[in-house]
């Protein structure tokens, strides 16, 4: 058997491994349909299970909660409609990162070593992408079996403070978790609906040659790098005059220009009116307001003349929206029971995550917070912990590092600039530091990509408020130096720490 054939076979039999594994437990549809109808006074339905805490949806926040909860003695039911891990496995941060890698690879290829002639293939990156997620799945799934998590795989509609129906079962507990994350928002223009959204993305079997991505957060901006880096022309339709709004102004800025020059061609100020068919293609209409901003500016077409601004055009093979994103609250019955929501449709909870039913908590995507993975699961520790366990150390939410992973990438943590100055009411009691160079990754590649750095800190005590980096290896920077801003690290331990060479992050020190 050659070592070829052995690897093989060693994969068949952990496929095989794989297949025998436990699964949810699939709960049939109800066939009079359970509805979002609270239960009647008084009507007291037959229970089919009973636990002390009911889980509603298997992504990042509902699974670290119901697997902490059963870790700490509790009979723990998780729902999940759909596949265990939610957004973060199935449609976010995982295949998005590894399509960064695949994107990265894919440039890489095409450029450095393109007398090669190799190159890094969407539908190649695709299947192992999903071999990950397969993976992942089953690690999931025997993770919470083992700590004792009942795995239900159905769609949960709150009818009691106490009861949840799933299929024809009705479950009941002393608490309910409502985690079942957000969705992404539709584009609301007439022809909205022949956009894509990053869900769809994931299922795609090949690219595009042309995409219009519309929206300038994050997760606009790491679609837009990524496409283009697989060889798809990218045009990013912006309502306001810079990218990232979240991110501190320079970094944001630095971006901005970087993928411009690498072609992603970029339309701020712009709102989108309309989207239709066109031989093929789809048209997107949008409104010029006044100042392009940062970007070129190029690629649209002047059109038929508006209210308020020019309306141009630009086609392409298939559009993108990230416009943001809504929480999944619909069907679950939660507003019939007096459970109310924020301004922004999520639903509202008090510093220990419970709602206006007391019975019933929510975290992660579906309340106001930072939508964020390790945001989600930290959430689900806490809760889990103080409401099973009487402990509540919690994490430290002020720190809390953000990447965007597109080429460059951005890694940041604490105060941008201008929350630093907020927050210490005048301009000069905050000291910026910026430097800009060309890494020995990209001289190597034969670019001269710009990498960046800025400090924000107190300007009388030196201490460190923000970094924000651009380079490749800046989201693993951030995630360390999360820990530095924590313990108050200052200026002058930054230019007396011996630095690490040669690396990007040196840079920080000196
Ligand atoms: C494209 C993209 C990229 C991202 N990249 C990153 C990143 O790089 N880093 C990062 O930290 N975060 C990232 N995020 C955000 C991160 O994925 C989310 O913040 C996180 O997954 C939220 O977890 P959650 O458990 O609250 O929700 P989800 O993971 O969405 O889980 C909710 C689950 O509830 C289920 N559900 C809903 N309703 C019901 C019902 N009635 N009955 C049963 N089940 C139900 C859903 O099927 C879903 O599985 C990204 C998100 C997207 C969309």
């Amino acid at each position: 058997m050659t070592k070829r054939q052995a690897g093989s076979e060693l994969e068949r039999k952990r496929a095989s491994k794989v297949s025998a594994e436990p699964r949810m437990e699939r709960v049939p549809r109800g066939r009079g349909g359970g509805g979002a109808r609270a239960l009647a006074k008084g009507n007291t339905p037959r229970i089919d299970r009973e636990a002390d805490f009911i889980v509603i949806g298997g992504g990042s926040a509902g699974v670290s909660a119901a697997r902490r909860a059963a870790q700490n003695g509790a009979s723990v039911i998780l729902i999940e409609r759909g596949e265990i891990g939610g957004t973060c496995i199935n449609r976010g941060c995982i295949p998005k990162k590894m399509l960064n890698y695949g994107a990265t690879w894919a440039a890489i290829l095409s450029g450095c070593l393109s007398h090669t002639g190799g190159r890094e293939d969407w539908n190649d990156a695709s299947v192992r992408i999903h071999a990950e997620m397969a993976r992942l799945h089953v690690s999931y799934t025997q993770r919470l079996q083992e700590a004792g998590v009942q795995l239900l795989n159905g769609e949960a509609t709150v009818i009691a403070p106490n009861l949840v129906r799933v299929g024809d079962a009705v479950l009941r507990a002393g608490r309910i978790l409502i985690a079942t994350g957000s969705r992404p928002r539709p584009l609301p223009v007439p022809g909205g609906e022949l956009a894509s959204t990053s869900d769809d993305v994931f299922t795609w079997t090949g690219v595009p040659a042309s995409v219009v991505v519309v929206g300038g957060g994050y997760i606009a901006v790491e679609m837009a790098s990524i496409l283009s880096r697989f060889g798809v022309t990218v045009d990013m339709l912006v309502r306001e005059n810079r990218l990232l709004e979240n991110f501190d102004h320079d970094v944001a800025a630095a971006l901005g220009e970087t993928l411009a020059a690498k072609g992603i061609r970029l339309h701020m100020n712009t709102e989108v009116t309309l989207l239709d068919q066109a031989n093929g293609a789809i048209e997107v209409c949008y409104r010029q307001a006044d100042g392009r901003g940062q970007g070129n500016g190029k690629g649209g077409k002047a059109g038929r003349g508006g209210n308020g601004g020019r309306i141009e055009s630009v086609r392409a093979q298939a559009v993108l929206a990230a416009v943001g994103r809504e929480p999944n609250v619909d069907g679950l019955g939660l507003e019939a029971l007096g459970v109310q929501m924020t301004e922004s449709g999520n639903i509202r909870v008090d510093r220990q995550f419970r709602s206006t039913v007391r019975t019933i908590h929510a975290i992660g995507d579906v309340i106001d917070a930072p939508q964020l993975t390790p945001v989600a699961i930290a959430q689900g520790r806490w809760l889990a912990d103080r409401l099973f366990a009487r402990r509540g150390e919690g994490a430290d939410f002020d720190v809390t590092p953000t990447a965007v992973f597109c080429e460059p990438a951005l890694g940041c943590v604490g105060l941008t600039e201008q929350q630093a100055i907020e927050a210490a009411g005048k301009p000069d009691r905050i000291g910026t530091r910026i430097k800009r160079f060309v890494s020995l990754e990209n001289r190597f590649a034969g670019n001269a990509m710009p990498s960046m750095i800025k400090l924000v800190y107190n300007a009388r005590s030196g201490r460190i408020l923000g970094i924000h980096m651009m380079d490749n290896a800046a989201p693993e920077i951030a995630q360390a130096m999360a820990l530095a801003i924590r313990l108050g690290v200052r200026l002058s331990h930054l230019q007396t720490t011996v630095q690490l060479h040669p690396t990007v992050a040196e840079e920080l020190f000196g």
